[in-house]
């Protein structure tokens, strides 16, 4: 996969946050500087680095958005951002008239002729009557490459071995070119963008006119494309950009970045040196398996499957009020049973993995919470409130109202003493939402994830 390092990162920074029970400023800062670390690592220019974390940080303390948890209005934010970051839209390739030029431009070694045969192979396939046109005239075996590539690809390449001026080869083939719907034209690169190469570009730009006019540029030079991209555009009528080498550099994020923020809108990739290595380039989708969103959307799901954040804190701050009643503890039993084992959350809590916990409260047994929900059902809103007030006398008519054993009815009483216990017992430990929070590393154990 292109950009494995990047990716590999950054799909880790949305895990954390797709685990985390909450969001609060300290998430949002953590994954701020890894985002920033991921991108500087990939070869993303600073200024644009910052920039970007910016809007990540400003817009993740808005409002969550109807209908999305916090969490998944942040990983929306990173998604959104970083799309935006790399060109917003896919380019829609629009063959208005034919043949429809695209001429390819760019320094040498960029991959301009290997390009040629990937762009012919890409319309090919899409039905299109395509020919390569050779007007390299300075590179010695240029001539023989192009032609070997159309043979491979399997589309005619027009071309005058022996004349040296690229706007008379042009000019030879022009009854030719009315045979196909797109013509695909390689043109000499420079080591550098000198005056010579502008004006040769700028003449066979001239003369040819062509509907796309692509700078080949080799994604490898991490962000000082930035520079070559905005040479070329302002020298010679860019209008767009194809990254080739995208499979070979760990600096391909620092490429794209650069290229997009000088308006020259990057239009396909190479990812390797077959002719089918060519992907248009798509920013939504491109960004989507950067962060491996499919992933991350099934780990939201499962998240909140489990307990959602406002129970978690709504639970939280009545414990820490001491309101607490029977519906509460059931709620937490609920809850604590998604999470996994009692025993293993309660060693997570400083100072608990010492205190003795009575064996029954930290195995919630299979079958026994379906048993309080029935004995619950059958209880007044005074009992449910305060247990406590609950007589031997009540617990048979309770039992006998929900089809239980009155030792069931025991059982549960008992568990809400001695629930209440152990939260006034972790009252004196310190932020509620903290614990709640450290229990969500235990959790992908009973979450499968
Ligand atoms: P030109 O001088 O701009 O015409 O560049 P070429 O098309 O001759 O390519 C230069 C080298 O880059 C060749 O060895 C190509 O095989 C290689 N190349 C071009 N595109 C890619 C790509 O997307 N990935 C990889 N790995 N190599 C590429
Ligand atoms: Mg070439």
């Amino acid at each position: 996969m292109v950009l494995e390092k990047l990716s590999e990162s950054l799909k880790n920074t949305l895990q954390k946050i797709a685990k985390s029970m909450f969001v609060d400023e300290k998430l949002i800062n953590e994954l701020i500087k890894d985002i920033q670390r991921a991108l500087l690592q990939a070869d993303v220019n600073v200024k644009l680095v910052f920039d970007l974390t910016k809007k990540i940080k400003d817009r993740a303390k808005e409002e969550a958005p109807k209908g999305l948890t916090k969490k998944e209005q942040l990983i929306n934010i990173v998604y959104g951002e970083l799309t935006d970051f790399l060109g917003k839209e896919a380019y829609k390739m629009d063959i208005k008239e034919k043949p429809f030029k695209i001429m390819l431009v760019g320094l040498f070694g960029s991959g301009k002729t290997t390009t040629t045969g990937k762009l012919a192979r890409f319309f090919l396939k899409r039905g299109y009557r395509v020919a390569l046109v050779g007007l390299d005239i300075h590179r010695p075996a240029a001539m023989e490459q192009i032609e070997q590539i159309a043979k491979q690809v399997g589309v005619p390449c027009l071309l005058n071995k022996k004349e040296k001026d690229p706007l008379k080869i042009w000019d030879e083939f022009k009854e030719e070119y009315k045979k196909y719907d797109i013509l695909i034209i390689d043109t000499a690169g420079r080591d550098a963008l000198s005056r010579d190469l502008i004006e040769e570009i700028e003449n066979v730009y001239n003369l040819i006119k062509p509907n796309e006019n692509l700078l080949v540029i080799s994604a490898d030079i991490g962000q000082t494309a930035q520079k070559q991209a905005e040479q070329f555009h302002k020298s010679c009528h860019i209008t767009g950009v194809i990254a080739t080498k995208m499979d070979g550099t760990a600096k391909a994020g620092g490429a794209l970045s650069a290229c997009a923020v000088t308006g020259a809108p990057i239009k396909f990739i190479g990812v390797g040196e077959k002719t089918e290595d060519l992907e248009l380039f798509n920013p939504p989708g491109f960004v989507s398996r950067l962060l491996g969103m499919g992933d991350i959307e099934a780990l939201l799901e499962k998240a909140k499957e489990a307990i959602t954040e406002e129970e978690a804190e709504d639970l939280g701050k009545k414990l820490l009020k001491g309101e607490f009643n029977l519906i509460d503890l059931y709620e937490q039993m609920v809850a604590m049973k998604k999470m996994g084992p009692l025993s293993n959350i309660m060693e997570m809590i400083p100072g608990f993995s010492q205190v003795k916990m009575p064996k029954e409260l930290l195995q919630v047994q299979e079958g026994k919470l379906e048993k309080w929900k029935h004995a619950m059902d059958s209880m007044t809103k005074e009992e449910l409130e305060d247990p406590e007030v609950i007589t031997t006398g009540r617990i048979d008519r309770i039992a006998k109202g929900a089809g239980i054993s009155p030792k069931d009815v025991r059982e549960l009483v008992k568990q809400y003493s001695v629930g209440k216990k152990m939260m006034k017992m972790m009252k004196g430990k310190g932020d509620i939402n903290k614990l709640m929070k450290k229990f969500q590393g235990k959790m992908p154990k009973g979450f499968g994830m």
